[in-house]
């Protein structure tokens, strides 16, 4: 299906064109509100050469910008209607304006009423005031000669752009009713994505059920993009939806009330505007940045994506003002000197840069493009990453060059200095330096112990190996200098093995216990493993302890010991 919405000057014959083509009138929410779901929703639909078409008609000036939005969706096609009688009309220029605004490129110029006045003149009124536009050199039919039309139409249609239909799905609400027995129904046009039968969607904020659907007068189990569609709702009353609303992809959208934009077309853009996007229309303070530049700050927030298309309307002034594509969701802080001029040119652009470093969904939910690095759920930019890198192995060598024999920075402490959002990211960036992590703790690689402190451990390591299981005494250690700090850098050095408070042994202190203890007749007593191992109850004890906690031993209930 192909939705082609209508515009051009009251009275100039576009209601009666959507007819001629159609057999239907298009203007009939009255009638459809009082017999609801059974009759189609106000849309007129025909086929032409094999391709549906459904029309948008425009009724009055006022609702031109939000149906031409709600109605067609981002990328709209025009059938544009202009009199032989009268010509160029006020609403002809304003029609336009909006067009031109909104970058639409697809339009049939259709000259009505040709029967009553030469349409030479109305033709080129036209094609000189859409020159200057987003719609030049469109094609031109008389609307007397309705295979004329048709062929335009054909032409028009085959020029958009194929939806996606596997997009999250966003539908903007452009009407509510109570249809009886089966309650609430909202319409819209769906612009891409599928919607089905069953589907739980969100709006506002809760789980709503698809009940029922409809296309073009006809119960659907599923719709594809682009079609209008009637969806009967379970878990929403009708006063509590309304058009400008959305019925979404759970999860899959982010609300915001602060957008970066380019404008297009811009004339006066005064600081209260109206912004009108998708089917809502909500007031914003507008804050220019530059010439094509600005940042909205929304009365209520709307989930919108990068690359929406939308207007900006003077209300008072029944003026456009401006068109908008947004380009961000979730733009920066301008606190810096100099930071609005560079954003500025950011803007004028067209792009923005995605953030350096944020969840892949949420990405998707600002509709950016996730070209970055996957690290597990996040993308990150390749370069911001490298220098993430460089920045921790300097933070680690600094910190273990001021922290003396302190055993390493606290992962928590680096992520907090080098910028990272969360730790996993962290243990991933570790991975690619030779910085050492243990117990929650970085350090270089090789992390030397300070001169004294070497010296003294090696003096322990050269009494082990002539002794292994004979634990060096506190006084033997305090004459050494060897406080808690010196040991326990010392075992995260792996230079000694930590038996308990205060006691140390080699490094391979529990392997060599092991190789003893095997060769003890089965179960053993601590004073058995106490005489085997040649040291005291201070020792034997904790270490056995500590093996059972290894699992190569194993205590039984009278207290002796078996080894696993
Ligand atoms: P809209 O406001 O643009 O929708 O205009 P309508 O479709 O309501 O038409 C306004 C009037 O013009 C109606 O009385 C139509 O019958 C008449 N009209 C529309 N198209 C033509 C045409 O091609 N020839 C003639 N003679 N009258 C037309
Ligand atoms: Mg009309």
């Amino acid at each position: 299906m192909f939705v082609v919405a209508t515009a051009g000057h009251v009275d100039h014959g576009k209601s009666t064109l959507v007819h001629r083509l159609t057999g239907m009138w298009p203007d009939r929410l009255a009638e459809e509100q009082r017999r609801g779901l059974t009759i189609d929703l106000g849309f007129a639909w025909t086929d032409i050469d094999g391709r549906r078409i459904a029309f948008v008609d425009v009724p009055g000036h006022e609702r031109f910008v939000a149906n031409m939005l709600a109605g067609v969706g981002p990328v709209p096609a025009v059938m544009f209607v202009v009199a032989a009688t009268e010509g160029w009309m006020p609403q002809s220029e304003e029609h336009l304006a909006a067009l031109d605004a909104l970058g639409v490129e697809h339009a049939l110029l259709v000259i009505s009423k040709a029967d009553l006045a030469d349409p030479g003149p109305a033709i080129e009124q036209a094609r000189e005031r859409f020159a200057a536009t987003s719609l030049a050199d469109p094609a031109v039919a008389l609307g007397t000669d309705l295979g004329q039309v048709r062929s335009g139409l054909v032409g028009l249609v085959d020029r958009l752009r194929q939806p996606d239909r596997d997009a999250d799905l966003r539908l903007w609400v452009d009407r509510s009713f109570t249809v009886r027995g089966a309650g609430t129904v909202v319409t819209g046009t769906l612009a891409a994505g599928t919607i089905r039968v069953g589907d739980e969607l969100e709006h506002a904020g809760r789980r709503v059920t698809v009940r029922g659907l409809q296309s073009l007068g006809r119960d659907l189990d599923q719709v594809g993009a682009v079609a209008r569609v009637a969806v009967n709702l379970r878990g929403v009353d009708r006063r509590d939806v309304a058009r400008g609303d959305t019925l979404r992809t759970p999860g899959a959208w982010l609300d915001t009330a602060e957008v970066d934009v380019v404008l297009r077309s811009p004339e006066k853009v005064h600081e209260r505007l109206m912004l009108h996007i998708g089917s809502a229309a909500v007031p914003v303070r507008v804050r220019k940045l530059g010439p094509v530049a600005a940042r909205l700050r929304l009365a209520r927030p709307l989930p919108l994506r990068v690359k929406d298309i939308g207007l900006l309307r003077d209300p008072g002034e029944h003026r456009i003002a401006a068109g908008v594509e947004v380009l961000d969701v979730r733009p920066p802080p301008l606190r810096r000197r100099g930071a609005a001029r560079l954003r500025a040119d950011e803007l004028a652009s067209g792009r923005v840069r995605p953030p350096e470093c944020a969840p892949a969904a949420q990405l998707r939910a600002m509709g950016m493009p996730l070209t970055g690095r996957r690290e597990g759920v996040w993308v990150v930019d390749p370069q911001w990453w490298v220098q993430r890198r460089e920045a921790a192995v300097a933070a680690v060598r600094r910190w273990s060059a001021e922290h003396d024999v302190a055993a390493g920075m606290p992962l928590e402490t680096l992520r907090q200095q080098i910028g990272l959002p969360a730790a996993d990211l962290l243990v991933r960036l570790l991975r690619g330096t030779d910085l050492r992590v243990a117990d929650g703790l970085v350090r270089p690689p090789g992390a030397g112990l300070p001169p004294h402190v070497d010296k003294a451990v090696t003096t322990v390591q050269e009494w082990l190996a002539a002794e292994p299981f004979r634990a060096p005494e506190a006084d033997e250690l305090a004459a050494l200098k060897l406080g808690t700090k010196e040991l326990a850098a010392a075992v995260r050095a792996g230079r000694l093995t930590r038996i308990a408070d205060g006691v140390v042994l080699g490094a391979d202190a529990f392997d060599r216990a092991a190789t003893i203890l095997a060769t003890l007749p089965q179960p053993f007593t601590v004073s058995d493993a106490r005489k085997a191992l040649g040291t005291s109850r201070r020792v034997a004890v904790p270490l056995l302890e500590q093996l059972d906690a290894r699992r190569v031993t194993r205590r039984r209930e009278d207290g002796t010991r078996t080894m696993v």
